[in-house]
């Protein structure tokens, strides 16, 4: 039996263990092997010149378009997004992004960006779509009706992000794809921080869900790579651009990332459960203004994460009260078990420290509600240690904070 036909109707555990083990890829083993291959030889003369002509997903070409092991993971992402036709594999998150903005922008266009979006993404709008005639607006995540009134007649494509970078804030996003599908937008969406097991994006009316594989599917701190999901109208379209910038992912960490993914939902139970504990706590300190967690009822957020999200995971952020950069550093310096580092969906944790008021254009930053001394913030992203371990160490550098 196939993967699919054996998957089919089954809960997220078991199609995570099955997803993309068709047997002609991984033969009598578990695992898809790692084909490692630049030249895929071909029988004769005849078969060669098949080859150009029969351009579909898991055929022997060349090694730019893959072999078992990167078809399988693929493969795999495609079975665990309800409505995706196909997956395209990029080099990484950020790439997974430019390869699907470059696939559905075109000079003279406007790209509609959520404020709230990753700071690369902002910056790809900024550098290389404007360098290519494509210009971006920002809008404010949570204001459908100024996202409506942002849409004019060379509006092309929205990306959406929620929770959004750093500050997490839900934006209705089946509300946004249905405003975008109307007025004739297509929609994207940078999914990093659910995935498909906690926002099934497709089925919530998105055009293309991206993720940064690099977090959550590899979750060991040792790849990079980011991919890109799609029904039949917009697959085809992803692959073929790809295709001419000429992305592939090499077969050793496409074969690490689906060893990532058989552990995903596991993972991301535990971190979440973590990551609930260590919010709770610290939205009961004196020294914290504001914990920014959508999962955590009272957090912003919550009611539209609750309606829409089937799952969490382990990143969410808070501000102090009242203290300075210099207080926020030394708190971030006393961690012990926090690691300082950019990335996350690690099985261990890590910190940096949260300032998004020059990245803002359209949304100010602290929020309403907040004081204006209320503004540097910290990110964790909660790993598999011990959630006790973790409060205490956070307990100790609280401490260490207030004393110079
Ligand atoms: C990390 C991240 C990316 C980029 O992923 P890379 O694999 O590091 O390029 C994109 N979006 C979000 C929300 C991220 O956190």
């Amino acid at each position: 039996m196939n993967d699919s036909a054996k998957s089919a109707g089954h809960g997220t555990g078991t199609r995570l263990v099955e997803a993309g083990r068709r047997r002609e890829w991984t033969g009598p083993v578990v695992n898809p092997p790692v084909w490692r291959g630049s030249t895929h030889l071909y029988e004769d003369m005849a078969a060669l010149a098949e080859g150009p002509r029969r351009n579909e997903d898991g055929r022997f070409f060349y090694g730019r378009r893959g072999a078992p092991t990167q078809w399988a993971l693929a493969d795999a992402l495609t079975a665990m997004e309800p409505g995706a036709a196909g997956t395209v594999l990029y080099p990484s998150g950020v790439s997974a992004i430019a390869g699907a903005l470059m696939t559905v922008l075109r000079p003279g266009d406007v790209l509609l960006m959520t404020d709230n979006a990753y700071d690369p993404s902002r910056a790809m709008g900024k550098g290389l779509l404007a360098d290519f005639g494509v210009e971006t607006r920002f809008f404010d995540p949570l204001d459908t009706a100024a996202f409506g009134a942002a849409i004019c007649d060379r509006a092309r494509a929205v990306l959406l992000e929620a929770p959004g970078s750093l500050t997490m804030e839900v934006q209705d996003v089946p509300r946004l794809a249905a405003i975008a599908r109307d007025r004739g937008l297509v929609s994207l969406i940078d999914n990093t921080w659910a995935g498909p097991l906690g926002f099934p994006a497709l089925e919530r009316g998105v055009d293309i869900a991206i993720m940064s594989l690099t977090k959550h599917v590899g979750g060991h701190s040792d790849l990079m790579m980011g991919s890109a999901s799609a029904g039949e109208d917009f697959y085809p379209k992803l692959r073929k651009r790809a295709q001419s910038l000429g992305l592939v992912v090499s077969p050793d960490d496409a074969a690490l990332a689906l060893r990532g993914l058989r552990t995903m939902e596991v993972r991301l139970q535990r971190e979440t459960q973590s990551a609930l504990a260590i919010a709770g706590w610290l939205a009961e300190r004196p020294e914290v203004a504001l914990v920014m967690c959508p999962m955590l009822p009272g957090s912003p957020g919550h009611d539209i994460w609750r309606r829409d999200f089937t799952g969490g995971c382990g990143l969410f952020s808070f501000v102090f009260r009242g203290a300075g950069a210099r207080r926020r550093n030394r708190f971030i310096d006393a961690l012990d078990l926090f690691g300082i580092g950019y990335s996350w969906g690690g099985f261990e944790s890590l910190a940096v420290p949260v300032d998004p008021a020059p990245m803002r254009a359209v949304t100010g930053w602290p929020p309403p509600g907040l004081d204006e001394s209320d503004r540097h913030g910290v990110r964790l992203s909660i790993g598999l240690e011990d959630p006790a371990d973790l409060i205490a160490d956070i307990e100790q550098a609280l401490a260490a904070m207030e004393t110079p």
